[in-house]
């Protein structure tokens, strides 16, 4: 019962961040105007609009026009409401499923926007450096994933600076930006999320990543090397091997 719940959540937060990542990019407010269709502009009926749903009864169509929909709100709904389930799943009713069932949020949006339009929004790394950082001082927060405050504001500052020099260094060598400060902003609020030592076991996770999705494109000559790629995605995909093998890794690490 309590899955349905979280399940039809995330689908309605899934269906939100469809909203944020077509919207924020163009810096129109969220929510502002109701959703109508790109093609005939007609507005989407409430009936029409509910998530994962109306996408499957109307066949990816517009019920006034031939317009197919973009695939991409229906995995982003079907996302969040599986990333809802999933926490839930592991973490039952607690503090610390609201606090990543949030970050989850700003994952997928982050994610999506990032892949498409090589950026990371203000809007978006601000208010997660800042909750990374004010919820440090709940009290009895789950030790083995949180931070204490002073851990997390190490984090937050090694996250940012790490990537600054190597946006720095990039600079001076090749004269190019290799990595924007989205980059710098987004590590820094995984920092302040997870602490300082988070941070370098992220970025081994997200270049591994991002060297295996790039190396066979590198063969095939459908990229070369200085072909921009958006590291967000990446980050964020590390940040996820992190939060799930975080433990064993630093069992690991330690054991040395
Ligand atoms: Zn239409």
């Amino acid at each position: 019962m309590i899955f349905i719940f979280f399940f039809i959540l995330g689908s309605i937060w899934g269906s939100f961040s469809n909203v944020c990542i077509i919207r924020l990019p163009k810096e129109q407010g969220v929510a502002i105007s109701r959703s109508s269709c790109p093609k005939c502009k007609k507005i989407i009926r409430w009936y029409d609009n509910i998530p994962l749903i109306s996408f499957l009864i109307l066949k990816r169509k517009c019920r006034n026009c031939d317009f197919k929909i973009n695939f991409q709100y229906f995995i982003v709904e079907l996302i969040g409401a599986s990333s809802f389930c999933l926490i839930y799943y592991v973490y039952g009713l607690s503090f610390t499923t609201l606090l990543l069932i949030v970050l989850s949020v700003f994952f997928i949006i982050i994610y999506f926007i990032d892949l498409e339009h090589y950026i990371i929004p203000n809007e978006l790394t601000f208010p997660l450096m800042f909750l990374g950082f004010i919820k440090s001082f709940y009290p009895s927060l789950d030790p083995e994933l949180f931070p204490n405050f002073v851990n997390s504001l190490i984090g937050g500052i090694v996250g940012y600076l790490i990537i600054w020099t190597i946006i720095f260094l990039y600079k001076k060598i090749r004269n190019k930006e290799g990595m924007g400060l989205g980059d710098a902003k987004l590590l820094s609020a995984i920092g302040f999320w997870f602490g300082w030592v988070s941070v370098p076991i992220v970025i081994f996770f997200s270049s591994i990543i991002a060297l295996s999705y790039v190396a066979p494109t590198l063969v095939t000559r459908s990229r070369n090397l200085s072909t921009q790629i958006p590291f967000g995605p990446f980050i964020i995909l590390g940040s996820l091997v992190y939060i799930i093998l975080g433990d064993q890794i630093k069992l690991l690490l330690f054991s040395f």
